[in-house]
Protein backbone atom coordinates (compact mmCIF):
# COMPACT_ATOMS: atom_id res chain seq x y z
CA UNK A 1 0.00 0.00 0.00
CA UNK A 2 1.30 3.39 -0.75
CA UNK A 3 0.49 7.45 -0.96
CA UNK A 4 -2.19 8.10 0.95
CA UNK A 5 -4.41 5.25 1.39
CA UNK A 6 -1.53 3.62 4.07
CA UNK A 7 -2.16 6.76 6.45
CA UNK A 8 -6.08 6.45 5.90
CA UNK A 9 -5.56 2.21 7.06
CA UNK A 10 -3.00 3.61 9.83
CA UNK A 11 -6.28 5.91 11.03
CA UNK A 12 -8.61 3.01 10.35
CA UNK A 13 -6.95 0.88 12.59
CA UNK A 14 -6.00 3.52 15.35
CA UNK A 15 -7.57 2.17 18.86
CA UNK A 16 -6.61 6.29 19.78
CA UNK A 17 -8.87 7.61 17.03
CA UNK A 18 -11.41 8.41 19.57
CA UNK A 19 -9.29 10.82 21.42
CA UNK A 20 -9.70 13.77 18.48
CA UNK A 21 -12.81 14.76 19.68
CA UNK A 22 -12.10 15.11 23.29
CA UNK A 23 -9.74 18.47 21.66
CA UNK A 24 -11.43 21.58 20.31
CA UNK A 25 -10.52 21.24 16.68
CA UNK A 26 -12.27 23.81 14.89
CA UNK A 27 -9.87 25.14 12.82
CA UNK A 28 -11.19 23.48 9.54
CA UNK A 29 -8.12 22.32 7.22
CA UNK A 30 -5.72 23.44 9.19
CA UNK A 31 -2.83 21.11 9.99
CA UNK A 32 -1.59 21.58 13.71
CA UNK A 33 2.37 19.98 14.15
CA UNK A 34 2.92 22.12 17.12
CA UNK A 35 1.45 19.87 20.15
CA UNK A 36 5.49 20.16 21.20
CA UNK A 37 5.17 23.70 22.08
CA UNK A 38 1.80 24.14 22.96
CA UNK A 39 -0.90 21.41 22.90
CA UNK A 40 -4.41 21.87 22.06
CA UNK A 41 -7.60 23.14 24.03
CA UNK A 42 -8.77 19.82 25.29
CA UNK A 43 -13.29 19.69 26.14
CA UNK A 44 -12.46 18.67 29.45
CA UNK A 45 -9.84 20.89 30.09
CA UNK A 46 -12.42 23.55 29.41
CA UNK A 47 -14.72 22.37 31.12
CA UNK A 48 -12.83 21.59 34.09
CA UNK A 49 -11.76 25.42 33.87
CA UNK A 50 -14.81 26.73 33.72
CA UNK A 51 -16.34 24.42 37.02
CA UNK A 52 -13.13 26.28 38.57
CA UNK A 53 -13.77 29.28 37.72
CA UNK A 54 -17.34 29.26 38.88
CA UNK A 55 -15.81 27.83 42.11
CA UNK A 56 -14.17 30.95 42.67
CA UNK A 57 -16.97 32.47 42.28
CA UNK A 58 -18.84 30.57 44.57
CA UNK A 59 -16.44 30.20 47.40
CA UNK A 60 -14.24 32.71 47.13
CA UNK A 61 -11.26 32.72 50.18
CA UNK A 62 -13.25 29.99 51.69
CA UNK A 63 -12.26 27.71 48.64
CA UNK A 64 -8.33 27.89 50.20
CA UNK A 65 -9.62 24.92 52.21
CA UNK A 66 -9.50 22.54 49.11
CA UNK A 67 -7.06 24.92 46.65
CA UNK A 68 -4.49 24.94 49.30
CA UNK A 69 -3.63 20.71 48.71
CA UNK A 70 -3.85 21.01 44.73
CA UNK A 71 -0.55 21.53 44.26
CA UNK A 72 0.27 17.69 45.67
CA UNK A 73 -2.80 16.20 44.83
CA UNK A 74 -2.57 16.80 40.88
CA UNK A 75 0.80 15.88 41.74
CA UNK A 76 0.23 12.57 43.21
CA UNK A 77 -2.30 12.30 39.83
CA UNK A 78 0.48 12.94 37.18
CA UNK A 79 2.83 10.98 39.61
CA UNK A 80 1.92 7.60 37.64
CA UNK A 81 2.53 8.64 34.17
CA UNK A 82 6.36 9.36 34.63
CA UNK A 83 6.50 6.29 37.03
CA UNK A 84 6.73 7.71 40.30
CA UNK A 85 4.84 7.39 43.69
CA UNK A 86 2.30 9.69 45.46
CA UNK A 87 4.36 12.16 47.46
CA UNK A 88 6.88 12.66 45.44
CA UNK A 89 5.33 15.12 42.87
CA UNK A 90 4.13 18.47 43.34
CA UNK A 91 2.61 20.72 40.41
CA UNK A 92 3.88 24.45 40.79
CA UNK A 93 5.46 27.01 39.44
CA UNK A 94 7.60 26.88 35.84
CA UNK A 95 9.71 24.56 35.09
CA UNK A 96 12.53 27.36 35.02
CA UNK A 97 11.86 28.15 38.61
CA UNK A 98 11.26 24.33 39.18
CA UNK A 99 14.88 23.76 37.91
CA UNK A 100 16.54 26.55 39.42
CA UNK A 101 15.15 25.33 43.28
CA UNK A 102 15.90 21.40 42.64
CA UNK A 103 20.04 22.11 40.89
CA UNK A 104 20.21 24.43 43.87
CA UNK A 105 19.24 22.40 46.85
CA UNK A 106 21.85 19.65 45.86
CA UNK A 107 24.96 22.36 44.74
CA UNK A 108 23.91 23.51 48.30
CA UNK A 109 24.26 20.02 50.09
CA UNK A 110 27.25 18.34 47.03
CA UNK A 111 30.61 19.63 45.92
CA UNK A 112 31.70 18.69 42.59
CA UNK A 113 30.64 20.20 39.10
CA UNK A 114 27.21 20.47 36.96
CA UNK A 115 27.10 18.26 33.78
CA UNK A 116 24.85 19.82 31.71
CA UNK A 117 24.47 19.81 27.53
CA UNK A 118 25.34 22.73 25.20
CA UNK A 119 22.90 21.92 23.09
CA UNK A 120 19.95 21.78 25.68
CA UNK A 121 16.99 23.80 25.59
CA UNK A 122 18.24 27.49 26.49
CA UNK A 123 16.35 28.28 30.21
CA UNK A 124 18.03 24.55 30.96
CA UNK A 125 21.35 26.02 29.70
CA UNK A 126 21.30 29.55 31.76
CA UNK A 127 20.06 28.70 35.00
CA UNK A 128 22.61 25.79 35.36
CA UNK A 129 25.50 27.91 34.17
CA UNK A 130 23.96 30.35 36.40
CA UNK A 131 24.16 27.96 39.13
CA UNK A 132 27.62 27.22 38.68
CA UNK A 133 28.88 30.46 38.51
CA UNK A 134 27.28 31.39 41.78
CA UNK A 135 28.08 27.94 43.57
CA UNK A 136 31.81 28.42 42.22
CA UNK A 137 31.65 25.05 40.20
CA UNK A 138 33.11 23.68 36.98
CA UNK A 139 29.98 23.70 34.02
CA UNK A 140 30.65 20.58 32.19
CA UNK A 141 29.38 19.97 28.20
CA UNK A 142 27.69 16.51 28.37
CA UNK A 143 28.70 16.00 24.72
CA UNK A 144 26.71 13.62 22.40
CA UNK A 145 27.36 10.70 24.50
CA UNK A 146 26.62 11.50 28.40
CA UNK A 147 27.71 8.39 30.26
CA UNK A 148 31.16 8.46 28.37
CA UNK A 149 31.63 11.86 29.42
CA UNK A 150 30.69 10.92 33.28
CA UNK A 151 33.21 8.43 32.99
CA UNK A 152 35.86 11.08 32.57
CA UNK A 153 34.82 13.46 34.55
CA UNK A 154 36.01 14.31 38.23
CA UNK A 155 34.06 15.30 41.48
CA UNK A 156 30.13 15.73 39.72
CA UNK A 157 27.61 17.00 41.86
CA UNK A 158 24.93 17.07 39.68
CA UNK A 159 23.80 15.67 36.07
CA UNK A 160 20.99 17.89 34.66
CA UNK A 161 19.43 16.76 31.15
CA UNK A 162 16.64 16.52 28.85
CA UNK A 163 14.82 13.73 28.12
CA UNK A 164 14.21 14.49 24.69
CA UNK A 165 16.11 16.89 22.96
CA UNK A 166 13.65 19.97 21.75
CA UNK A 167 15.82 20.44 18.66
CA UNK A 168 16.50 17.61 17.60
CA UNK A 169 13.79 15.13 19.36
CA UNK A 170 16.70 12.65 20.29
CA UNK A 171 15.49 10.42 23.37
CA UNK A 172 18.03 9.99 25.52
CA UNK A 173 18.89 6.52 27.69
CA UNK A 174 17.46 7.52 31.30
CA UNK A 175 18.75 4.39 32.98
CA UNK A 176 22.04 4.60 31.64
CA UNK A 177 22.63 7.94 32.32
CA UNK A 178 21.03 7.88 35.56
CA UNK A 179 23.42 4.96 36.68
CA UNK A 180 26.75 6.92 34.68
CA UNK A 181 25.82 10.16 37.01
CA UNK A 182 25.18 8.17 40.36
CA UNK A 183 28.89 6.16 39.65
CA UNK A 184 30.49 10.05 39.12
CA UNK A 185 29.25 10.82 41.89
CA UNK A 186 26.01 13.19 41.37
CA UNK A 187 22.64 13.47 40.87
CA UNK A 188 20.72 13.10 38.29
CA UNK A 189 17.60 15.25 37.16
CA UNK A 190 15.55 14.81 34.28
CA UNK A 191 13.66 17.43 32.22
CA UNK A 192 10.67 15.67 30.56
CA UNK A 193 9.14 18.73 29.35
CA UNK A 194 9.13 16.91 25.94
CA UNK A 195 8.71 13.39 26.70
CA UNK A 196 5.85 13.46 29.59
CA UNK A 197 2.18 12.46 28.36
CA UNK A 198 3.84 11.12 24.85
CA UNK A 199 6.44 8.87 26.01
CA UNK A 200 7.02 6.04 28.62
CA UNK A 201 8.64 7.57 31.99
CA UNK A 202 10.45 5.34 34.31
CA UNK A 203 11.46 7.48 36.95
CA UNK A 204 11.95 5.23 39.46
CA UNK A 205 13.16 2.22 38.12
CA UNK A 206 15.53 4.10 36.50
CA UNK A 207 16.26 5.10 39.98
CA UNK A 208 16.37 9.10 38.91
CA UNK A 209 16.51 11.47 41.69
CA UNK A 210 15.23 14.65 40.18
CA UNK A 211 13.15 15.78 37.85
CA UNK A 212 11.31 18.74 36.48
CA UNK A 213 8.80 18.88 33.37
CA UNK A 214 6.19 21.23 31.37
CA UNK A 215 2.54 20.73 31.36
CA UNK A 216 1.61 22.68 28.40
CA UNK A 217 3.14 20.23 25.62
CA UNK A 218 1.82 17.02 25.51
CA UNK A 219 -0.37 17.41 28.68
CA UNK A 220 -2.33 20.42 27.10
CA UNK A 221 -2.96 22.11 30.07
CA UNK A 222 -2.85 25.78 28.46
CA UNK A 223 0.06 28.69 27.81
CA UNK A 224 1.42 29.37 30.88
CA UNK A 225 0.16 26.19 33.15
CA UNK A 226 2.07 25.53 35.65
CA UNK A 227 4.93 22.90 35.49
CA UNK A 228 6.07 19.82 37.88
CA UNK A 229 9.06 18.87 39.67
CA UNK A 230 9.52 15.21 41.27
CA UNK A 231 12.01 14.84 44.27
CA UNK A 232 12.53 10.53 44.94
CA UNK A 233 11.63 10.37 48.83
CA UNK A 234 14.83 9.29 49.49
CA UNK A 235 16.33 12.45 49.29
CA UNK A 236 12.83 14.66 50.41
CA UNK A 237 14.67 15.31 53.65
CA UNK A 238 18.01 16.97 52.58
CA UNK A 239 17.44 18.90 50.14
CA UNK A 240 15.76 22.33 50.51
CA UNK A 241 14.42 24.79 48.70
CA UNK A 242 16.43 28.11 47.86
CA UNK A 243 13.18 29.62 48.22
CA UNK A 244 12.06 30.02 51.46
CA UNK A 245 8.01 30.53 50.60
CA UNK A 246 5.07 30.23 53.20
CA UNK A 247 4.06 27.54 51.41
CA UNK A 248 6.90 25.22 51.90
CA UNK A 249 6.66 25.82 55.75
CA UNK A 250 5.70 23.10 58.39
CA UNK A 251 3.09 25.33 60.08
CA UNK A 252 2.20 27.29 57.28
CA UNK A 253 -0.67 29.29 58.91
CA UNK A 254 1.05 29.74 62.76
CA UNK A 255 3.00 32.43 60.44
CA UNK A 256 5.59 31.40 62.82
CA UNK A 257 8.85 33.55 63.21
CA UNK A 258 11.38 31.33 61.66
CA UNK A 259 10.93 29.45 58.10
CA UNK A 260 10.63 25.93 58.89
CA UNK A 261 10.78 23.58 56.26
CA UNK A 262 7.80 21.29 55.91
CA UNK A 263 8.66 17.35 55.96
CA UNK A 264 8.18 15.51 52.69
CA UNK A 265 7.52 17.18 48.90
CA UNK A 266 5.74 20.30 49.95
CA UNK A 267 8.72 21.99 51.01
CA UNK A 268 9.88 22.56 47.67
CA UNK A 269 6.81 24.75 47.19
CA UNK A 270 7.25 28.47 47.48
CA UNK A 271 4.10 30.33 46.90
CA UNK A 272 0.53 30.58 46.33
CA UNK A 273 -0.10 28.02 43.66
CA UNK A 274 -2.45 28.97 40.18
CA UNK A 275 -5.39 26.72 40.80
CA UNK A 276 -7.11 27.69 37.23
CA UNK A 277 -3.69 26.23 35.87
CA UNK A 278 -3.33 23.34 38.30
CA UNK A 279 -7.07 22.26 36.93
CA UNK A 280 -6.10 22.18 33.34
CA UNK A 281 -3.00 20.14 34.39
CA UNK A 282 -5.45 17.91 35.97
CA UNK A 283 -7.56 17.28 33.23
CA UNK A 284 -4.51 17.13 30.69
CA UNK A 285 -3.47 14.37 33.10
CA UNK A 286 -6.89 12.57 33.10
CA UNK A 287 -7.05 12.04 29.65
CA UNK A 288 -3.40 10.82 28.56
CA UNK A 289 -4.01 8.28 31.71
CA UNK A 290 -7.53 7.04 30.07
CA UNK A 291 -6.05 6.73 26.55
CA UNK A 292 -2.91 4.98 28.41
CA UNK A 293 1.10 5.89 27.98
CA UNK A 294 1.78 2.59 26.19
CA UNK A 295 -0.68 2.96 23.34
CA UNK A 296 0.31 6.59 22.74
CA UNK A 297 3.94 5.84 22.76
CA UNK A 298 3.01 3.08 20.09
CA UNK A 299 1.18 5.77 18.28
CA UNK A 300 3.73 8.07 18.41
CA UNK A 301 5.99 5.78 17.07
CA UNK A 302 3.88 5.05 14.27
CA UNK A 303 3.38 8.51 13.70
CA UNK A 304 7.07 9.82 13.71
CA UNK A 305 7.62 6.32 11.41
CA UNK A 306 5.59 7.85 8.77
CA UNK A 307 7.43 10.93 8.94
CA UNK A 308 10.61 9.69 8.81
CA UNK A 309 9.37 7.34 5.76
CA UNK A 310 7.82 10.10 4.05
CA UNK A 311 10.71 12.01 4.37
CA UNK A 312 13.29 9.67 2.69
CA UNK A 313 10.77 9.17 -0.03
CA UNK A 314 9.98 12.97 -0.55
CA UNK A 315 11.58 15.04 1.18
CA UNK A 316 15.31 14.39 1.08
CA UNK A 317 15.45 14.76 -2.51
CA UNK A 318 14.29 18.44 -2.03
CA UNK A 319 17.30 19.17 0.37
CA UNK A 320 16.18 17.93 3.60
CA UNK A 321 18.01 16.22 6.17
CA UNK A 322 16.53 13.56 8.85
CA UNK A 323 18.05 15.71 12.54
CA UNK A 324 15.95 13.02 14.70
CA UNK A 325 17.39 9.79 15.46
CA UNK A 326 15.92 6.76 13.17
CA UNK A 327 15.76 4.16 15.61
CA UNK A 328 12.59 4.05 17.37
CA UNK A 329 14.42 3.79 21.57
CA UNK A 330 16.01 6.62 20.44
CA UNK A 331 13.85 9.31 19.55
CA UNK A 332 10.37 11.27 21.03
CA UNK A 333 7.60 12.21 19.59
CA UNK A 334 8.51 15.05 16.98
CA UNK A 335 10.97 14.95 13.81
CA UNK A 336 13.04 17.47 13.14
CA UNK A 337 14.02 18.15 9.54
CA UNK A 338 16.75 20.56 8.86
CA UNK A 339 17.29 22.61 5.56
CA UNK A 340 18.76 25.66 4.67
CA UNK A 341 15.95 27.59 3.66
CA UNK A 342 14.27 26.11 7.05
CA UNK A 343 12.48 29.29 8.34
CA UNK A 344 11.25 30.71 5.21
CA UNK A 345 9.98 27.04 4.83
CA UNK A 346 8.23 26.90 8.38
CA UNK A 347 7.18 30.56 7.40
CA UNK A 348 5.43 29.46 3.73
CA UNK A 349 3.71 26.21 5.70
CA UNK A 350 2.01 28.48 8.40
CA UNK A 351 0.93 31.30 5.92
CA UNK A 352 0.27 29.66 2.65
CA UNK A 353 -0.43 25.68 3.13
CA UNK A 354 -1.99 25.83 6.75
CA UNK A 355 0.24 23.34 8.34
CA UNK A 356 1.27 25.02 11.77
CA UNK A 357 5.02 23.39 12.78
CA UNK A 358 7.58 25.31 14.57
CA UNK A 359 11.11 26.68 13.02
CA UNK A 360 14.37 26.16 15.50
CA UNK A 361 17.56 27.89 15.14
CA UNK A 362 19.87 27.12 12.86
CA UNK A 363 18.03 25.52 10.64
CA UNK A 364 15.54 22.09 11.77
CA UNK A 365 11.41 22.79 10.95
CA UNK A 366 10.11 20.39 13.83
CA UNK A 367 6.82 18.55 12.92
CA UNK A 368 5.19 17.57 16.34
CA UNK A 369 3.51 14.30 16.98
CA UNK A 370 0.63 14.70 19.73
CA UNK A 371 -0.66 11.16 19.32
CA UNK A 372 -4.12 12.29 21.27
CA UNK A 373 -5.27 13.98 18.18
CA UNK A 374 -2.92 14.10 15.55
CA UNK A 375 -4.13 11.79 12.80
CA UNK A 376 -1.98 9.80 10.60
CA UNK A 377 -3.50 11.49 7.34
CA UNK A 378 -2.53 14.67 9.13
CA UNK A 379 1.51 13.95 8.90
CA UNK A 380 0.90 12.31 5.00
CA UNK A 381 -1.17 15.57 4.15
CA UNK A 382 1.32 18.39 5.75
CA UNK A 383 4.12 16.04 3.60
CA UNK A 384 2.12 16.18 0.66
CA UNK A 385 1.29 19.94 0.96
CA UNK A 386 4.89 20.42 2.08
CA UNK A 387 6.08 18.73 -1.28
CA UNK A 388 3.96 21.05 -3.46
CA UNK A 389 4.89 24.22 -1.88
CA UNK A 390 8.39 23.70 -2.12
CA UNK A 391 7.63 22.41 -6.10
CA UNK A 392 6.11 26.01 -7.01
CA UNK A 393 9.02 28.19 -5.36
CA UNK A 394 6.45 29.17 -2.92
CA UNK A 395 8.37 29.47 -0.06
CA UNK A 396 10.70 31.97 -1.71
CA UNK A 397 7.90 34.60 -1.25
CA UNK A 398 8.28 34.17 2.31
CA UNK A 399 9.94 36.81 4.59
CA UNK A 400 13.28 35.77 5.66
CA UNK A 401 13.27 38.39 8.75
CA UNK A 402 12.69 36.18 11.81
CA UNK A 403 9.59 37.20 14.00
CA UNK A 404 9.60 37.56 17.64
CA UNK A 405 8.44 34.18 18.34
CA UNK A 406 9.56 31.10 16.20
C1 LIG B 1 9.21 23.83 27.21
C2 LIG B 1 10.44 23.66 28.00
C3 LIG B 1 10.71 24.48 29.09
C4 LIG B 1 9.76 25.60 29.46
O1 LIG B 1 10.12 26.27 30.62
P1 LIG B 1 9.13 27.38 31.22
O2 LIG B 1 9.69 27.72 32.52
O3 LIG B 1 7.76 26.78 31.26
O4 LIG B 1 9.13 28.53 30.26
C5 LIG B 1 11.88 24.25 29.82
N1 LIG B 1 12.72 23.25 29.47
C6 LIG B 1 12.49 22.44 28.41
C7 LIG B 1 13.44 21.35 28.08
C8 LIG B 1 11.35 22.64 27.64
O5 LIG B 1 11.11 21.85 26.59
Amino acid sequence: MSGRARAEALDAADPLAGFRDRFVTADGGRIYLDGNSLGRLGVDARAGLTAAIDDWGARLVGGWHDWIDLPARAGDELAPLVGASPGELLVCDSVTVNLYKLADAVLTVRPGAVVLAESDFPTDRYVLAGLAARHGREAIDAGSDPSQTLRGCGEVALVALSHVDYRSGALADMRAITAAAHAAGGMMLWDLSHSVGAVAVELERCDADLAVGCTYKYLNAGPGAPGFLYVHTRHQHALRSPIQGWFGQREQFAMGAEYEPAEGITRFLAGTPSVLGIEAVRAGARLVAEAGITALRDKSLGLTALAIDLHDERLAPLGFELATPREPDRRGSHVSLAHPDGWRICRALIERADVVPDFREPDVVRLGMAPLYTRFTDVWDAIERLVRLIDAGEHLASDPTPTRVT
